[in-house]
């Protein structure tokens, strides 16, 4: 723990105390068990719906624990300790799509899906990149037409977190094409299975073999008037509101495997021995070290200021982009001079810091590339000035 940011309360340091013992004794091997299966395996999901890590922020009224962000943001960090990989099982069942349901969503929408997703019998996706629109997320393209009773949905959405291992899926598609962004697409929830529904790819990412990004191709999907999220035509607003806390999730997710990372260098670091001494006692490495606990402080700092100004009102955007910009590019830096420090034992095929660094590499473009955040935060310097 950074010596700048001791924990704020003593809820907050008891909740990371207890994340902390759960992480390196219970959950401590599921990085590599997820390895081998490729998936979270149901033992998992129970035992992280014993331990209340499935929809943390949802409220105590449809089984979850009615978390802030600022709660959840910690329980991510923690969690990606062991790996990123683990705070998946939480964001997907707490994160976008959960939160919009929570927020946006209708009361029928609410009985419906949010006790699935607490209980451990659902997870869900956010289903927003396409093909021909990645950064440029406006100009999607998969279409919602209004028919009888619902509407009619064609079209195909790529590189899907847990597009292969989800019960539900919350969808951007273009229900007024005149009217683009501002207006013209609508958050649409689809039940996973559904006729016309068919993942249509899966690819493996360069990190843990259990994070998959998959397609998925809508023909003729019927959605029943019901499973719209919020007004129709304010599909957009409601995904930028959600990306915006997901940069705080993932900036928090950095922030946490970059602690674990120097944790775990500076540990080796004292413990190999070259032309006798330790690595430590080098100054070389004790810089490597030292720019790292700077970087990992800094990261934090952007991460509790944007929840300091969310929680007096101010709303996240620029912030969010700041924390999630420096937090992803500091974490791979941080991974790299871990990697650096194990010589040839962090790069070996089972190396744990090795699996680390081709994890961390994933978070520069993810809910949104690194060129991504720099242009919101430009446009709010240029609108500020
Ligand atoms: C691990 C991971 C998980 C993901 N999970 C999901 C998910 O669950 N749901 C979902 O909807 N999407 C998901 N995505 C997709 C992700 O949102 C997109 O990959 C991202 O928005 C970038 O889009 P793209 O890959 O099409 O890159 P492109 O948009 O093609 O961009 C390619 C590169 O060019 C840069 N670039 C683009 N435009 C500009 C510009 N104007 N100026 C300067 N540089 C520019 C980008 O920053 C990037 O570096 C995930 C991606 C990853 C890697």
């Amino acid at each position: 723990m950074s010596p700048l940011y001791p924990d704020a309360s003593p809820d907050i340091a008891e909740l990371r105390a207890w994340l902390r013992k759960l992480v390196e004794g219970r959950f401590a091997d599921w990085p590599e068990q997820m390895n081998r299966h490729g998936k979270f395996t149901p033992e998992m999901v129970q035992v992280f719906a014993e331990q209340g890590l499935l929809g943390v922020r949802i409220g105590e009224q449809y089984g979850g624990a009615g978390m802030s962000l600022r709660q959840y943001c910690l329980i991510q960090e923690e969690l990606a300790r062991a790996s990123p990989i683990l705070a998946l099982l939480t964001s997907s069942t707490s994160g976008l799509t959960p939160m919009a349901i929570e927020r946006h969503g209708t009361q029928a929408q609410k009985d419906r899906y949010l006790r699935s997703l607490t209980d451990g019998r659902a997870r869900s996706c956010f289903a927003l990149t396409e093909p021909e629109a990645g950064s440029d997320a406006a100009s999607l393209r998969t279409r919602a037409e209004s028919v009888e009773g619902g509407w009619r949905l064609n079209g195909i959405k790529h590189f899907i977190t847990l597009a292969d291992d989800c019960q539900l899926m919350m969808v951007m598609a273009s229900t007024d094409r005149s009217k683009g962004s501002r207006g013209g697409i609508t958050a649409l929830l689809v039940d996973v299975p559904s006729e016309g529904l068919a993942v249509t790819r899966v690819d493996r990412t360069i990190g843990t073999p259990a994070w998959t990004l998959g397609e998925i191709t809508f023909s003729d999907v019927f959605v029943p008037a019901g499973n719209v999220v919020g007004e129709i035509g304010k599909g957009f607003a409601i995904a930028m509101e959600s990306l915006d806390e997901g940069r705080l999730n993932v900036a928090s997710l950095c922030l946490g495997a970059a602690d674990s990372l120097l944790a775990r260098a500076a540990a080796y670091a004292k413990q190999r021995r070259t032309f006798g001494a330790p690595l430590a006692d080098r100054q070389a490495i004790q810089w490597m070290l030292a720019d790292s606990a700077t970087e990992i402080a800094a990261a934090r700092g952007l991460i509790y200021s944007a929840l300091d100004a969310m929680e007096a009102g101010r709303p996240l955007g620029a912030s969010a982009s700041m924390a999630k910009l420096f937090a992803s590019e500091m974490a791979f830096r941080v991974a790299d001079r871990a990697v650096q420090i194990h010589g040839a034992m962090g790069v070996v095929e089972n190396s744990p810091v090795g699996a680390m660094f081709r994890d961390l590499r994933l978070f520069r473009i993810g809910e949104g590339a690194s060129e991504v955040q720099r242009m919101v935060i430009a446009r709010s310097v240029l609108a500020d000035t």
